[in-house]
Parts: structure tokens; C-alpha cells; sequence
């Protein structure tokens, strides 16, 4: 083989597909159900979009980011996420302003330099919504049950909905004195990265994943315990709202998400059924992004959901993609019964029924060998003796049931719950 996909790519076969759409029909479905719009945006931005959002001690920025110069030299970034993308849009259309409420969802590839593993691509996809112009906590606990809903649509259970508080700029630095203090002891019996984090934004420590760290960050003080008043009231209220609403989930003080724009609620929705990489949703609050972007203060909110690991899940509970596409299968013996199929074969499509055909002037036992490949529910058989009847057999490939239709017929009666024509 010649080529091969770049490293961490992969492609969507067309077997795969089924499962695809359906997952992103679910997302889509549930979005629209809480009145979030798609919002579409180039797949690239300038750098500027990313590092200044983002962040630039995070990993995204410091190592995995796509970053390339355009052929005028203008330094572009093929998007690790789609916040950024998504604000600064909205405040170029003027759709993000105090005074008005904008719900939106995107569903679409990511692009990230990391190290291809399981439930990690360097080009992967996410669905996820931003809510702007509220900081109701009511909110956060809507967006939060609306992740939950979408996990109930999809199938998948033994999900774990974690949150956390991360405050905001006037009470952290405080806590992040209180982190200093305490990891300055401990930070040298921890690795490479920690160091590092300790010096530009020791939070991000609290995110490491290496084993030996886990017993400095597991005794590590907790932001919970250093919320301002403020900070403090608006978490127990989104709490109250997520009792109200029933929804179980584990406050887990050791939560920061990755990204440095993130205030108050942080929260992660992780999957038993993934190894390492189990976190199949992150999201937060980010009350200061708009502002730090060029627009006026506006709260904000949103997740965003790693679709792969959506996928592997379903995989492994064995969902399967709907079998087949085709819901009729012509097939034809000799040229004038292949002009009358192709015709029949045009209406059926005209007619919104999924139909194939022989391409390849193949033999009817190969073309019956071809339908079943296809999944074909029906086939309808066109040879000689019915070209002169103008009327041939209809069978189901399932139940292997078969009855003669007319020609004339065929599409008419090739509706309703069985498409076999039978008076149901
Ligand atoms: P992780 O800790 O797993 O790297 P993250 O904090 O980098 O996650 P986010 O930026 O919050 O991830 O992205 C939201 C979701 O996107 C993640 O929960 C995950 O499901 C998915 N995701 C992130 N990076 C990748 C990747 N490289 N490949 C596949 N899915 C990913
Ligand atoms: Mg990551």
C-alpha cells in the first residue's frame, strides 16, 4: 500500500457510519430539545484565537496544537476546540451581548499533536454547546442534566457525572497561595510536568494523571474550602438544582479542567466502561472568556463531548449500526428487463424508497448473492416471462416470503410498516 492515513487519523468507513449518525442524531435531537442552534465555524483560526483563550500554560497550547503559516505568512491553528472558535464568532456577528441570551451547539473534528493512544486521535470530534449571558446557576445545572439526558438517548449507563468548583479571579488567587504553600514541600518527589505546573499555575497540578503524584494531590487543600461567599452560594444553589432535578452526581474537589478560562462550576462525566482515557464529557463555567476576548463581560457556559469514546462504548455494549440502507433490490435477466428495473428502480428512489441495482451485467444468482450482501430488505425479480406478464415477484429477503406484484404497482404498494405491498 502506497499511502496511509497520517498518525492518529482515522477514517469513518461507510460500516461505521450508521453508528456515527446516529450519535450525532441524538446530540443534535436533545440540543434542539433545550432550543440550542448549530453554530458552524471554520475548522481553522488565527493562533492568536487559541493562545489568548486557552491559555498558555496549558497542554493544548504549550504542545498540541496545529499551528502552521499560510502562504502570506499569517499564523493559522487548526482548532483544538471550539469555544474559542465559537466566541470570538459570536462576538464578530454580535450575537454575544449582555442582554441576550445565546445558545449554541456545534458538532464537528478536532485537531490536537498529542500521543495517538486508546480514546486519543490527533484528529478526533466533539460534540458540545456554549449557553452566554446568564450566570444563574440554574443554568449550569440545565446544561449539566441536558449531558445527562443525551447519555440516557444514546444507551449508555454506569456513568459518573462529577463536579466541582473551580471560583473565579477574585477568590483563586488565594487558593492558589494555599496550593504553593502546600506543593512546595511535596513538588519534588513529583514529575517533570508537575514541576513545571507549579511555576506557571500550580492548580493545573490537581489534573496530573501520573501514579506516584496522586498521594501529594489527594492531601492537597481544596478550592471548595477557599469560595468566596459568592462562589460558594452560587455552587450550593447549582447543587440544589441538580438534587431537584435528581440527577446523581460526585462533588470531586480534586476537578480542574485543562483549560485556564474555566470559573466556578467544573464538570466531567467519566465512563466505567473506558479504560485510562475515560472521561467522555468536560465542561464549565467561564464567566471571564468574553471579556479577555474583546467583548463586554458576559457569563458563560458549555461542554463538549469526545464522540470517539461515545463510540467505543457502544461498541463495546454491541450496539449495532442499523443493518442496511437498501430497501429494494432490482434485480433483472437480459437487457429489456434491465431497462424496465432501471426505470421501476428510478421511481422507487422518486418515491423516497432506498434502492440498488446490478452495475456490473452480473448473473441473477449473483445479483441475489449481491442483495443479500447489501442487506437488501426486498427483491424484486425481472426476467422474461414477467417482462410479458408486467408483473414479477417480490420477495422478502428476512422471512423469505415472496408474492407477484404488477409492475404498475410496485412503488404504491411499496409503503407502509413492511413494504410488501400487504394490506396492513
Ligand atoms: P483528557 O484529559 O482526556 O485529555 P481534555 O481535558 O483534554 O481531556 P477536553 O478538552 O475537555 O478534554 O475535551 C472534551 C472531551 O473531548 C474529552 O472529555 C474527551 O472525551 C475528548 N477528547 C479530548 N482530547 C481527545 C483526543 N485527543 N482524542 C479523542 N478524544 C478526545
Ligand atoms: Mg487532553
Amino acid at each position: 500500500m502506497k499511502y496511509a492515513a497520517p498518525r492518529g487519523t482515522k477514517d469513518i468507513l461507510p460500516d461505521d457510519s450508521p453508528l456515527w449518525q446516529f450519535i450525532e442524531g441524538a446530540c443534535r435531537e436533545t440540543f434542539e430539545l433545550f432550543n440550542y442552534r448549530e453554530i458552524r465555524t471554520p475548522i481553522f483560526e488565527a493562533t492568536d484565537v487559541f493562545t489568548r483563550s486557552i491559555g498558555d500554560s496549558t497542554d493544548i497550547v504549550k504542545k498540541e496544537m496545529y499551528t502552521f503559516p499560510d502562504r502570506k505568512g499569517r499564523s493559522l491553528t487548526l482548532r483544538p476546540e471550539a469555544t474559542a472558535s465559537v466566541v470570538r464568532a459570536g462576538l464578530e456577528n454580535n450575537l454575544i451581548s449582555p442582554d441576550n441570551l445565546l445558545k449554541v451547539y456545534y458538532l464537528g473534528p478536532m485537531f490536537r499533536y498529542e500521543r495517538p493512544q486508546a480514546g486519543r486521535q490527533r484528529q478526533f470530534h466533539q460534540a458540545g454547546v456554549e449557553a452566554f449571558g446568564s450566570n444563574d446557576p440554574l443554568l449550569d445545572a440545565e446544561v449539566i442534566q441536558m449531558a445527562v439526558n443525551l447519555f440516557q438517548a444514546l444507551g449508555l449507563k454506569e456513568l459518573e457525572v462529577d463536579i466541582n468548583s473551580v471560583g473565579c479571579k477574585k477568590c483563586r488567587p488565594a487558593y492558589l497561595e494555599a496550593l504553593k504553600k502546600y506543593f512546595q514541600e511535596n513538588v519534588k518527589h513529583m514529575c517533570k510536568d508537575c514541576l513545571a505546573r507549579f511555576e506557571i499555575n500550580p492548580l493545573r497540578i490537581l489534573d496530573c494523571k501520573e501514579e506516584p503524584c496522586q498521594k501529594y494531590i489527594a492531601k492537597a487543600p481544596a478550592m471548595v474550602d477557599h469560595l468566596d461567599a459568592e462562589c460558594k452560594e452560587h455552587f450550593k444553589r447549582m447543587v440544589g438544582w441538580l438534587d431537584g432535578l435528581e440527577i446523581k452526581y460526585k462533588i470531586n474537589d480534586r476537578l480542574v479542567r485543562g483549560l485556564d478560562y474555566y470559573t466556578r462550576t467544573a464538570f466531567e462525566v467519566v465512563s466505567k466502561q473506558l479504560g485510562a482515557q475515560n472521561a467522555v464529557c468536560g465542561g464549565g463555567r467561564y464567566d471571564d472568556l468574553v471579556e479577555e476576548m474583546g467583548g463586554k463581560s458576559v457569563p458563560a457556559i458549555g461542554f463538549a463531548i469526545g464522540l470517539e469514546r461515545i463510540m467505543e462504548i457502544l461498541r463495546k455494549l454491541n450496539v449495532e449500526s442499523r443493518a442496511s440502507n437498501v430497501g429494494l433490490y432490482i434485480a433483472t435477466i437480459g437487457d429489456e428487463a434491465r431497462k424496465v428495473g432501471f426505470d421501476l428502480l428510478s421511481k422507487a428512489r422518486d418515491a423516497g424508497i432506498s434502492a440498488d441495482f446490478d452495475y456490473q451485467g452480473r448473473s441473477l444468482k449473483a445479483q441475489m448473492k449481491a442483495a443479500d450482501r447489501l442487506k437488501a430488505e426486498y427483491v424484486y425479480i425481472i426476467g422474461e416471462e414477467e417482462l410479458k406478464k408486467r408483473s414479477a415477484i417480490l420477495k422478502n429477503m428476512e422471512t423469505a416470503d415472496q408474492h407477484e406484484i404488477a409492475f404498475d404497482e410496485l412503488i404504491d404498494n411499496f409503503s407502509g410498516e413492511c413494504g410488501c405491498g400487504c394490506e396492513h
